[in-house]
């Protein structure tokens, strides 16, 4: 699996959520590199969160290029607060 670089926006959404972005999509809302911060490489969105919470209590996943991470592509029924065993 292809590692990508991810970057959080250091600026957050109207809904208090900041953005996580992956390189090498050519994402039309990756941050200007003065206004992200680097997060490291990794396989998965997943893995990116993780660091990205460290950075700030709110984070979601690019809808264009960390969809997989986007609350909208996330099952409702899938309830973290039943299934949080990080
Ligand atoms: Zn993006």
């Amino acid at each position: 699996m292809q590692l990508k670089k991810y970057y959080i926006n250091k600026y957050p959404q109207e809904n208090g959520d900041y953005e996580v972005h992956a390189s090498g999509s050519s994402c039309a809302w990756m941050p200007n590199s003065r206004d992200r911060i680097y997060l490291g490489e990794f396989e998965s969105c997943d893995e990116a969160m993780m660091e990205a919470i460290k950075h700030y209590d709110r984070v979601s996943g690019c809808f264009y290029c960390a969809y997989e991470c986007h609350p909208k592509s996330r099952v409702p029924s899938n309830l973290e607060s039943t299934t949080n065993e990080y």
